[in-house]
């Protein structure tokens, strides 16, 4: 088994935080390990909760549109949420539950290490972005802590508000140029044993002798 479905076992069973005692099943996401690109929802919503898995209801079939437009095909991305196990009724995450559920996703994109990472809405937005304005940066890439981050609205916008579809398309369509641009995963850090020590790395970069 992949480190990547050992993961998912452990998010399956988690019982870290209090959303563990309502969901029926946790959606720890799905896709290649060697995806270049991932997407990160919120959380799970009714569908996703009874089947485990990630954007199935009608938000999700609007992603597979989206990503028909931006050239992609769903079997080759990676697709998560900053929560793997719905809340109550559909409610927002809460900022203690986030956090607890904060550790799958930083180990997720340290075994896929995506060139490029869409955000789905201003809870995962702010995950990698804190404090920005969804309306002022949607579709624009930015460089955090080495990742390449392209927040978007989330597609459900599009289904509660008709005037965020053209938006959200427009920055779909968009990816294949961010794509183009980055790199095509985050390089694998080197093993400690290969790492060169801070001296002599000093030395090689001239900033020693
Ligand atoms: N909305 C999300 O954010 N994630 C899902 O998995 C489904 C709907």
């Amino acid at each position: 088994m992949s480190e990547l479905t050992d993961l998912a076992q452990l998010i399956t069973r988690c019982p870290d935080c209090r959303l563990c005692e309502t969901r029926t099943r946790a959606v720890p996401g799905e896709g290649p390990e060697d995806a270049r690109i991932m997407f990160i929802g919120e959380a799970p919503g009714f569908n996703e909760d009874r089947q485990g898995r990630p954007f199935i209801g009608a938000a999700g079939k609007f992603l597979d549109q989206l990503l028909a437009a931006a050239g992609l095909n769903r079997s080759t991305v990676f697709i998560t949420n900053i929560v793997k196990c719905r809340p109550p009724n559909n409610r927002d995450p809460q900022p203690d539950e986030i956090e607890a559920c904060s550790k799958w996703l930083s180990r997720q994109i340290e075994l896929i290490r995506p060139g490029v990472i869409v955000t789905l809405g201003r809870h995962s937005m702010n995950r990698f972005i804190p404090g920005a304005t969804i309306s002022r940066i949607h579709g624009v890439p930015h460089e955090v802590n080495g990742l390449t981050i392209v927040p978007m609205f989330h597609p459900a916008a599009a289904l509660h508000q008709e005037r965020y579809r053209s938006l959200i398309v427009a920055d779909f369509e968009r990816l294949p140029a961010i794509l183009a641009q980055a790199q095509e995963r985050v390089p694998a850090p080197s093993p400690p044993d290969e790492r060169p020590d801070p001296a002599s790395a000093a030395v090689e970069q001239g900033r020693l002798f």
